[in-house]
């Protein structure tokens, strides 16, 4: 049974007074949608204060980036098991990551392994270029980026990760992918990827979720996709009705237990 997962990206917005605005004004709307899993991803200064105010809620806690060494002089960086203290989730991959830090499949990897071996969450990102997109590599890259990325570990539990699809051209672009489009992927390359590292089960059972330019008035259209179990969400995860309608409208998801995959 895979359950509607969405999840909020904040990126490098929101101060501390910021966020606890914004999360005062998400408890109450959010606690009154049912059914759906539901993650806010605020910057790392506001995690503690946030994980205090998500206290006795439905809402759960995800960081956006981690290191894979336990500890050690790497200034800066931020390791598995501060993030653990505060969150179930860490966002892996994220193409601004990939784009702006030099993140590649191998360090995603390691750092999979790493969030893995301290019970976080890993949500990891996947997706094309517009270049790859145009030139038609969607599925090579997409594949290699799983097969990659989620090598060389055993998976039990499929609630253990969640994987993203996010092309690149759709984030922050406000040209969102079709509803279609991101199914076939999902359908056609990732769990087909899933299913050749872990199991047919795993693969039918993973939550995948469609990330790029989902808004309130568009966010149906994915979650009606048989393969797309939710949406990792960037700018409309600011704003509270519009995040609040992304969520009710997973919620009206009617969660996958068949399998569609060969
Ligand atoms: C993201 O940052 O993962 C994202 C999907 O952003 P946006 O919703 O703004 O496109």
């Amino acid at each position: 049974m895979r359950r509607p997962f969405v999840a909020g990206n904040w990126k490098m917005f929101r101060t501390v007074a910021e966020a606890r605005h914004l999360v005062s004004e998400l408890v109450p709307a959010l606690q009154m949608v049912t059914g759906v899993e539901k993650v806010i991803c605020p910057p790392f200064t506001a995690l503690l204060a946030v994980s205090a105010l998500l206290e006795g809620t439905d809402i759960r806690l995800g960081a956006q980036n981690m290191y894979w060494e336990t500890a050690g002089a790497f200034t800066g960086e931020i390791s598995p098991g501060m993030v653990a203290e505060l969150c179930k989730y860490v966002i892996l991959g994220h193409s601004e990551r990939r784009t702006y830090f030099g993140e590649t499949d191998a360090t995603v990897n390691r750092k999979i392994h790493a969030a893995l071996a301290s019970n976080l969450v890993p949500i990891v990102c996947v997706g094309e270029t517009l270049a790859e997109y145009e030139s038609g590599q969607t599925e090579e890259v997409v594949y290699r980026q799983i097969k990659i990325g989620l090598a060389m570990f055993e998976l039990v539990e499929p609630n253990s990760l969640v994987i993203a699809y996010e092309p690149v051209w759709a984030i922050g672009t406000g040209r969102a992918a079709t509803g279609e489009g991101a199914n076939s992927v999902v359908a056609n390359v990732i769990r087909p990827a899933l299913k050749e590292l872990f199991s047919a089960d795993l693969a039918q059972a993973i939550r995948v979720l469609y990330g790029g330019s989902v808004k309130g008035d568009n966010a149906a259209e994915f979650f009606t996709q048989p393969e797309i179990d939710g949406a990792l969400v960037g700018g409309a995860c600011l704003k509270t009705s519009e995040f609040t309608v992304i969520v009710q409208a997973a919620s009206r998801r009617i969660p996958r237990t068949e399998s569609t995959i060969s």
